[in-house]
């Protein structure tokens, strides 16, 4: 397979296209998940922010990593009500300052992007590991990522080993109870379903891994 090892503008480009197209795809699942634990409307929240940022990228795309990430970032906040919104608002926002003003991403550099992205959105949410949350996929991801890229692995292989961690954690919340956000509510009776944020996390990361098949 033919694969780049570093985000330029049109890989990011393509991740948050991917993204978008996978939550479109997912968007049923994500608010069956939701209705089971919160209140319907995950699918429907990131399937409307992820429209309202390809529209966006369609209309101006923005030259360098941090602009375009910054763009998908303030028009999340902008479009998605609901937790997620701030959330992934955030964690786009947070990697596009620490990306800064560069041309392309390397591995070293979108590892740090994601680190900041993560802690964005901890200090917005403070959700712990096994709180039931977006965290408990995102984590396990950017750990498995560090933990690749060290091992000497290119960049695209380090992204399918986050993505295998960010879908046993989206699975390995299933039997936790709910610690933040509306599930919350339910205590004991959020255990044993899937939780929708760390889902909608799973397809990110998934996504970043695609984009940078050369095709
Ligand atoms: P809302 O809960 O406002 O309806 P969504 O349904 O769009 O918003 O998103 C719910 C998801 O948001 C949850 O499944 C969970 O993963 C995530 N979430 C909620 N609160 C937090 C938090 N404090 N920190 C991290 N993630 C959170
Ligand atoms: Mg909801």
């Amino acid at each position: 397979m033919d694969e780049l090892d570093s985000f330029d503008d049109a890989a990011l480009g393509r991740w948050i296209r991917t993204f978008a197209g996978l939550v479109a795809a997912n968007k049923d699942v994500l608010t069956e998940l939701d209705s089971a634990i919160g209140d319907a409307d995950h699918g429907a929240n990131m399937d409307r922010g992820m429209r309202a940022v390809v529209a966006a990228l369609d209309g101006t795309e923005p030259a360098g990593a941090a602009a375009l990430l910054k763009q998908v970032g303030m028009t999340l906040v902008s479009t998605v009500g609901g937790a997620s919104g701030p959330l992934y608002g955030t964690f786009f926002l947070r990697m596009a300052t620490a990306a800064g003003e560069v041309d392309s991403l390397d591995g070293p550099a979108f590892a740090k992007a994601l680190h900041a992205g993560l802690e964005g959105v901890v200090a917005r949410g403070k959700a712990e590991a096994g709180d039931k949350t977006m965290f408990d996929a995102l984590a396990p991801a950017v750990e498995a990522l560090d933990r690749s890229m060290a091992a000497g692995a290119p960049l695209a292989e380090a992204l399918r080993a986050a993505t295998a961690a960010a879908e046993n954690g989206r699975d390995a919340t299933i039997p936790m109870l709910a610690r933040k956000g509306r599930a919350s509510y339910l205590g004991e009776r959020s255990v044993g379903h899937q939780d929708p944020g760390a889902t909608s996390t799973a397809l990110l990361v998934a996504a970043a891994a695609t984009a940078l098949d050369k095709g």
